[in-house]
């Protein structure tokens, strides 16, 4: 069987150094940034110049536009019950959207955010309308790039710890525009969540069999992350696998899974390095580490 792993690595020196640090760690997907995480971006674009270079980058090292998953910026509060928070947010989403699409990537991985004080409701609403303007806003290219929920470990009033929360923002999006859209899966917000992936291979298949059975779908990608935290804990905080609370065995189970046949399998852990040199295209150790470990697993 065939599985294709992903890495999110640095991208200190510009995007085309992170695919090439993402193929030294052995990688066929990548997963990036587009625009700094921690700011709404809501007026950034993605000039032709740098989408071509990130392009020569891929076809370089042979890594598929169709593998590139875009993570949104962490601020985008979609679910926010304060109105001008909410609406900036918005616009952050249709911006991340119109950069991926410009990527010609899989698609834009986003985490739905808090309901704060306001109704759980509501606030799942207001992000399935949020998904929905973005989609309206960026015309569909042939890539059919997508804006997908990612599942939280439902920290506070966090959206997107149930498979019931996501279809809800899902249902907001009209029929003939929610081929655009769908969701991916962390393991460590799972974990986190409480959705048991670790007392059997029954389990583990059982939670996935939830998910796609709400939601009418299955996942679009995976995060496969260890978890600093235990099981119920609503703490996201990812660790190496084999050095959390998850543990390796899981992670055999879900790849001998076909739903993770096909679609990027991207590790979000702990980096080695405290300091990347810009013009340094060598991988960070533990990726390299990681995705052989994975490699490894896929082969029993
Ligand atoms: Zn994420
Ligand atoms: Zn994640």
């Amino acid at each position: 069987m065939t599985r294709i792993f992903g890495v999110h690595p640095a991208d200190d020196g510009g995007l085309p150094m992170a695919v090439r640090r993402a193929a030294d760690a052995g990688a066929r997907a990548l997963q990036c940034f587009t625009a700094p995480p921690t700011y709404y971006n809501e007026k950034v674009g993605l000039t032709a110049t740098k989408a071509a270079a990130i392009h020569a980058a891929l076809d370089a090292v042979g890594i598929a536009r169709r593998h590139v998953l875009v993570h949104a910026a962490y601020v985008l509060n979609t679910a926010s019950p304060e109105e001008a928070k909410a609406l900036r947010a918005r616009g952050g989403l249709a911006k991340e959207l119109e950069r991926s699409t410009a990527l010609e990537a899989l698609g834009c991985c986003f985490h739905p955010g808090s309901a704060g004080d306001g109704d759980p409701t509501d606030a799942a609403v207001r992000v399935g309308l949020a998904i929905r303007h973005a989609l309206e806003t960026v015309p569909e290219r042939a890539a059919g790039t997508r804006v997908l929920i990612e599942n939280t470990a439902g920290a506070g009033r966090t959206m997107g710890r149930t498979p019931e929360e996501i279809a809800l923002m899902l249902a907001q999006v009209p029929p003939a525009l929610r081929h655009r859209t769908g969701y991916g899966l962390d393991t460590c917000h799972l974990h986190a969540a409480g959705h048991d992936l670790t007392s059997s291979p029954e389990a583990l298949r059982a939670t996935l069999d939830r998910f796609e059975q709400v939601i009418g779908e299955r996942p679009a990608f995976l995060h496969l992350n260890d978890s600093q935290h235990p099981a119920g804990s609503n703490k996201d905080r990812h660790a190496l696998i084999g050095e959390g609370t998850i543990g390796v065995a899981p992670f055999a189970w879900l790849l001998a899974d076909g739903r993770t046949e096909g679609i990027p399998l991207i590790l979000e852990t702990p980096a080695e390095r405290a300091q990347v040199v810009e013009d340094d295209p060598t991988a960070d150790p533990a990726d390299r580490r990681m995705v052989a470990l994975l490699e490894g697993l896929r082969l029993g």
